[in-house]
């Protein structure tokens, strides 16, 4: 059988809905899996595996952190490696929003020549319907989209018709990653990575791409989950930054990441979450290993 697999990034400004696009693409069709790649050149945020193909949704560093300096570091060379990289870019909008910050990040899928899928989110939020046609159109002279799709990431609405149209641009060739059932092991890393967001949207860009978010347990008591996160930091100065004036930093981080794990577990969640300094937990293979990058 011919089979299909490609890198996908979602990139747009904070809040038009990308990770919640992508847990609805997830949610959809749980099967992300342990990694069968050594190490791949990007940081994964979710594998979606359909038949004959697997996406792979992966980590636009710089892309997601809020603030307008960090609209600049966007600019910065990791971001632009990856999406080079990638197969196939989906810019997500809010609605017929077109804001500074948006033309910024469509500048940036410019540079880098990549095929683009244009999502115009929320529509579910559009009482007047009209107002979309002229809006695609003013669009699509401002750059050559390869599709343009409106979509709810909350409801679900043309979701899958976004990733009928992703298909196209994902190459012939093996599967990365074992598409085998559900195991916790992906549940762990969304949830991670759920916590790392909060982290870089609460602290700024002060904070280290390096900060690193391990689930040290996830138990599922039936009507309660319940998860222990484990923050590691480079320096003293970090888990300063993170953890806040009298723990509150923490305490919005964690309450967060929380209501966004509910969301996604469809379960109460608790979440206990804490912050350990460890020097240069790139290099330790365990360390690695415990965050799921190893082989098996
Ligand atoms: P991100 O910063 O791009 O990852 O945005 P989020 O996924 O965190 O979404 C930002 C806010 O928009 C959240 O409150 C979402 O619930 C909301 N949101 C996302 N998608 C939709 C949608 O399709 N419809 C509506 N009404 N709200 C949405
Ligand atoms: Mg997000």
């Amino acid at each position: 059988m011919t089979t299909y697999c490609g890198y996908i990034a979602i990139v747009g400004r904070p809040n038009v809905g990308k990770s919640t696009l992508l847990n609805q693409i997830l949610k959809q069709k749980l099967s992300i899996t342990s990694r069968k790649a050594q190490t791949t050149r990007h940081s994964i945020l979710g594998i979606d595996t359909r038949d004959d193909t697997q996406f792979v949704y992966v980590d636009t560093p710089g892309i997601h952190q809020g603030s307008q300096k960090a609209m600049n570091r966007m600019m910065n060379k990791t971001a632009m490696q990856v999406l080079k990289d990638v197969d196939c870019v989906v810019f997500v909008l809010e609605g017929t929003r077109f804001l500074p910050d948006d033309e910024m990040v469509l500048g940036l899928i410019q540079k880098a020549s990549v095929p683009c899928v244009l999502v115009l989110n929320k529509i579910d939020k559009i009482d007047d319907k009209e107002t979309l046609l002229p809006f695609i159109q003013m669009m699509s002279e401002k750059h050559k989209f390869d599709a343009i799709i409106p979509i709810s990431a909350r409801t679900g609405l043309q979701v899958d018709a976004l990733q009928n149209v992703v298909k196209a641009f994902l190459p012939e060739g093996p599967h990365l990653f074992d598409s085998e059932q559900f195991t916790d092991r992906p549940i762990r890393f969304l949830c991670a990575e759920l916590v790392r967001e909060k982290i870089f949207r609460l602290c700024g860009e002060e904070l280290p791409y390096s900060t690193s978010v391990e689930i040290e347990s996830y138990e599922d008591e039936g009507d309660l989950i319940r998860i222990h996160a484990l923050v590691w930091v480079e320096k003293e100065t970090h888990k300063r930054m993170i953890i806040g004036d009298k723990g509150l930093k923490m305490k919005d981080i964690a309450t967060q990441a929380r209501l966004d794990m509910e969301r996604l577990l469809g379960k109460k969640v608790f979440l206990h979450a804490y912050c350990k300094v460890k020097a240069g937990w790139g290099n330790d293979e365990r360390i690695l290993k415990q965050f799921g990058y190893d082989n098996d």
